[in-house]
């Protein structure tokens, strides 16, 4: 136990002296380090930043397309163009799902995320957002992955800069942290990403950050990394983050590998387990206290319960209400709409305080009785 505490000790004095713990540090919480005492150190520090409020958004994911060309091996949603159940919304088709939403729930936040479909030109998405922008003005529009954007450019004969700007001219608010998965190479081969597309995702981000435009980092894990690589992936973000401040959030979500490549072909044959989340929850608050203050849990692939003990282990941003998602339902798994009252009640009964947001971390409403 004294093995355990020490070095604990060393992390958590470092952290609170404003330092980040270094690559040695994180493998050794990842691999060594007991689980209860990491959590309570997560939750400390969490409390030092928000106290006992933990926000939360009402959004809906827009999955406009499920036609892509990258094809990953942890992905179940992607089809390739020719299958009966391949899509691709139009403007009018999206208005009207948005409008359900909008009108009914009082949504705040539009993620929109898709595959990497080759016919669709940047005027498809800028006619979009430019519609959805008039359409819901207070609708802050979170949108498209690192590979949607680069692959726009390079359609278009444009550089990352130009794509980036010429969105946001049409309603582009901030951009999410998909598509980071594990930054390392040798992972990113056997998920069948593109070797460079790690390197890529910085490289995005750090565009947009130029530019002023912010967005969310995150992590998957629970596939075939090892602990080394989390922490790379990490202290990258750190060190991007050190430059232009502009990752909003960071969220560690567990690969779901139903219906995937990678499951099908036995290389990961089951979920990863609720330690293993609790783990990467409260690490990620630990080595990214001092860089990003929001860390977001993923009830969406857990459940309102594992909702709670992220917050119990580090987390102070429950994510969204996320109503209409599709790509976990490819995967399998069953997931129930989850309504703002729940996540509320969810919240009050951990003795915690819900604080509703918009897509850009602002107060829109405290939930405290
Ligand atoms: S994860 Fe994204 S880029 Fe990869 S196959 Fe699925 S939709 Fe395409």
């Amino acid at each position: 136990m004294l093995k355990q505490a020490e070095p604990l000790e060393g992390i958590y004095e470092k952290v609170l002296s404003g330092d980040t713990p270094d690559r040695e540090d994180i493998i050794y919480m990842y691999d060594e380090a007991d689980l209860n005492s990491l959590g309570k150190m997560a939750r400390n520090l969490a409390v030092g930043i928000s106290g006992r409020y933990v926000s939360f958004v009402s959004n809906m994911i827009l999955n406009y397309t499920n036609i892509c060309n990258v094809r990953c091996n942890f992905c179940a949603f992607y089809r390739t163009g020719s299958e009966p159940d391949a899509y691709l919304l139009s403007k009018e088709e999206v208005i009207r799902k948005i409008d359900h939403y909008y009108n009914n729930l009082g949504i705040r936040q539009l993620l929109i995320q898709g595959g990497v479909n080759p016919d669709l030109p940047l005027q498809y998405y800028t006619d979009l957002f430019s519609a959805i922008r008039s359409r819901f003005p207070e609708l802050g529009i979170h949108g498209l992955s690192t590979s949607e954007i680069t692959f726009i450019s390079r359609k278009e004969h444009i550089s990352v800069k130009e794509t980036i700007s010429a969105l946001v001219e049409s309603g582009l608010e901030t951009i999410p942290g998909a598509g980071a998965e594990i930054i390392s190479a040798e992972v990113r081969k056997i998920l069948g990403r593109p070797i460079n597309s790690g390197n890529e995702w910085l490289g995005v981000m750090e565009e947009a950050h130029k530019l002023g435009v912010r967005s969310s980092a995150t992590m998957m894990f629970g596939h075939v990394e090892e602990s080394k690589h989390k922490a790379d992936h990490l202290l990258s973000i750190v060190e991007l983050q050190k430059k232009y401040n502009g990752f909003m959030s960071f969220t560690p979500w567990n690969f779901e590998p139903g219906n995937t490549d990678l499951q099908k072909k036995g290389i990961v044959k089951y979920r990863t387990g609720g330690a293993d989340v609790l783990r990467n929850i409260a690490i990620s608050r630990i080595v990214l206290n001092n860089s990003i203050p929001v860390i977001q849990s993923s009830w969406l692939t857990n459940g309102l319960q594992m909702g709670q003990m992220a917050v119990l282990f580090g987390a102070n941003d429950w994510g969204g209400t996320i109503y209409d998602e599709k790509v976990i339902p490819a995967t399998g798994k069953r997931v129930g709409n989850l309504r703002k009252e729940l996540i509320v009640q969810s919240l009050s009964q951990i003795g915690l305080i819900p604080v509703e947001r918009d897509n850009q971390y602002r107060v829109i409403r405290y939930y405290d009785t």
